[in-house]
């Protein structure tokens, strides 16, 4: 059902997380758009000023990888002024209850760490951009370290085994990660209430797992601006303010 109203919606999912023991919520773009993180696919997003830098296009060049950290680092102050917003904070508090083991997620942002929910506890299908990585030998680098080097020599810096240095993010054309893949498919099939927030359930592997949460048994609910593909097969669809719809679970 489609919740005819905000207090309609917040009521049922009440019930639904009252009636539950392990929810797994899983998250999109859409719950930090009040933390000022813009969604890159939204109309008017910045994809759709900028399309995006291909794997194989990251690793063909030079001018690209430096055109992806250019990128990057104009978007630094968006991401070190987020603070969690409602959502998160209504997730950690789901989480710190004992109600949710793990959360799965599209974004890339870190905000759910911020907000409380250990790392080894966030799910991340597309990686993370607040630190970067050796795509040869892995060692992790802090953003400022790369941005000190770039902005020093103008030009994106190799690691010390001469691998390149991306953010910890998965772009188009390269692998998903395959621990996250399979630990969001146990912690899906294992839940009894599939929380989607924020995402519009299109992009792969998103689109598999409410799908996979129901056939398991599971009740699913999705919160979510738009339409999904989904809708008709929830058993509750909240198109309010996320923030709004989100809020009144932060205190209990
Ligand atoms: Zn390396």
């Amino acid at each position: 059902m489609i919740a005819s109203d905000l207090a309609t919606a917040v009521s049922r999912l009440r019930d639904l997380i009252d009636d539950a023991s392990v929810i797994v919520p899983f998250t999109g773009a859409g719950i930090s758009t009040e933390c000022g993180i813009p969604d890159f696919r939204s109309p008017g997003g910045l994809w759709t000023k900028n399309q995006p830098i291909p794997f194989d296009a990251f690793l063909a060049s030079q001018e690209m990888r430096d055109e992806a950290w250019r990128r990057r680092f104009a978007m630094e102050d968006n991401y070190v002024r987020a603070r969690p917003g409602r959502g998160h904070q209504a997730l950690a508090r789901l989480y710190h209850a004992g109600k949710s083991p793990a959360l799965i997620t599209q974004n890339i942002d870190n905000l759910h760490q911020a907000s409380g929910i250990s790392p080894s506890d966030v799910v991340e299908l597309h990686g993370n951009t607040t630190y970067a990585v050796c795509l040869d030998c892995a060692k992790r680098y802090e953003l400022s370290w790369v941005r000190e080097k770039f902005e020093g020599g103008q030009r994106a810096p190799d690691c010390s085994c001469g691998g390149y240095i991306k953010t910890a993010t998965v772009s188009f054309g390269q692998a998903m990660p395959p621990e996250a893949m399979q630990r969001a498919e146990e912690l899906t099939k294992r839940c009894d209430l599939f929380l989607a927030v924020g995402s519009s359930l299109v992009v792969w592997p998103a689109a598999g797992f409410p799908l996979m949460a129901k056939r398991n048994g599971a009740a699913l609910v999705i919160v979510n601006r738009e339409p999904t593909e989904f809708d008709e097969v929830a058993d509750l669809v909240v198109r309010n303010d996320i923030g709004d719809a989100l809020g009144p679970f932060i205190a209990h």
